[in-house]
């Protein structure tokens, strides 16, 4: 049998030099008893899959609302998807999968309902209290907002190593809440990885499901080299006529290319860079990631972005349901800062404990699924609902 031992063993003689190790994690906050045959990184990805925020990452959007069709991506697809492709890009590079996949499985835990229309109206209300940030309230999560371990301790008490891997686009929130985590160092290589898989992701699934919706057309999305490449291959392969299949082929194929070269740049870079411990990774000094698309490609993602945002992200059908859903999440903030007793008990119990108003309306209402959003609004504001 292979226990935790075992396992640690496993990954210092196989894991590449630069890889974080099990065995070599900083810790938790709070200590607790290593596992007899699951190592620390495999526990933070269980106690992820298991909490609450997780399972509500079924109904909360991707791009598509949540209600608008059953084969659209929800959140919780979209982090399987880049679970999945950090996971590759994680082996290929001798890093440690295991972290790495538990960081892209949190990555989006505190994403607000409602996309990234969602995320920006919490942006604006929370701009002048403390700021709000989807990867800052993942972190939050994890180390605050769950609670399944009290009395011992509040929040899921993941390694040093997975909170610091949901820093990687650390801006503008509630700071003072981690200053024990260091600012100054660099990602390590698994949270980039993360980082990078979630892009590839959310490009791929993106076209494929404003293709399937009829949103986005053939002829628009042709503005995208990459398409276009990934679109010529498709065709070469696919038996005339046969459209889904072609969709299908095409997306498969936009997925093979972005991990393939930033597979091949990033070995190279970290050959070229010399990095050969966790040490120099932490180190790395430049604001351009270890982990990254080669130049002549990346110019191509962008391409296939700005496609998608003009193309789909800025559809008249998907804005205007953004838009919409915009303005519940302002009407309900509203009402809930200046009446708390209509959230939950728990929510205004941490005010009279001293939490700020705001700060535990952000939490409430960015912690909602679509349709809890949606089916509060209603007993807010609408006569008819009780
Ligand atoms: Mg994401």
């Amino acid at each position: 049998m292979n226990d935790r031992k075992a396992i640690e063993e496993w990954e210092l003689k196989t894991l590449a030099p630069y890889a974080l190790k099990a065995c070599e994690s900083q810790g938790r906050r709070f200590a607790e008893d290593e596992h007899a045959y699951r190592t620390c990184f495999q526990r933070d990805r269980d106690r992820i899959i298991h909490c609450a925020a997780f399972r509500r990452l079924e109904y909360k959007t991707q791009v598509f609302l949540n209600w608008s069709g059953d084969h659209f991506r929800t959140r919780l697809t979209h982090t399987i998807e880049v679970a999945q492709a950090a996971r590759t890009i994680a082996r290929s590079l001798g890093l440690n999968e295991d972290l790495t996949e538990a960081i892209s499985l949190a990555h989006d835990l505190g994403h607000t309902p409602f996309g990234h229309a969602g995320e920006h109206a919490m942006r604006e209300l929370m701009k002048d209290h403390g700021g709000y940030e989807h990867n800052g309230q993942s972190l939050r999560i994890v180390d605050e907002i769950e609670r399944h371990y009290l009395p011992r301790f509040s929040g899921l008490n993941p390694t040093h190593e997975l909170r610091y891997g949901l820093m990687k686009h650390r801006t503008d929130y509630d700071k003072p809440l981690f200053k024990d985590l260091e600012e100054r160092e660099s990602p390590s290589l698994e949270a980039q990885v993360a980082n990078s898989a979630d892009e590839i992701s959310y490009n791929a699934h993106d076209t494929d499901d404003g293709l399937y919706s009829g949103l986005l057309k053939w002829d628009a999305a042709r503005e995208s080299e990459l398409f276009v490449q990934a679109e010529q291959y498709a065709r070469a392969n696919v038996p005339e006529g046969e459209e889904d299949l072609l969709r299908y082929q095409l997306v498969r194929r936009l997925k093979d290319l972005q991990v393939t070269d930033l597979l091949q740049y990033s070995a190279a870079r970290i050959a070229e860079l010399k990095i050969t411990t966790v040490q120099d990774v932490l180190e790395h000094q430049s604001k351009d990631p270890i982990i990254d698309f080669s130049p002549e490609f990346k110019k191509k993602v962008k391409g296939l972005k700005l496609m998608l945002y003009h193309k789909l992200y800025m559809h008249r059908n998907v804005r205007r349901g953004m838009e919409k859903s915009t303005r519940f999440m302002k009407e309900m903030f509203e009402r809930y800062v200046s009446e708390q007793y209509l959230m939950p008990g728990g929510f205004h119990k941490r005010i009279a404990d001293g939490e700020s108003v705001y700060r535990v309306a952000c939490d409430f209402i960015s912690g909602m699924t679509d349709r809890y959003a949606l089916e509060q609004y209603k007993k807010l504001f609408d006569p008819d609902t009780w």
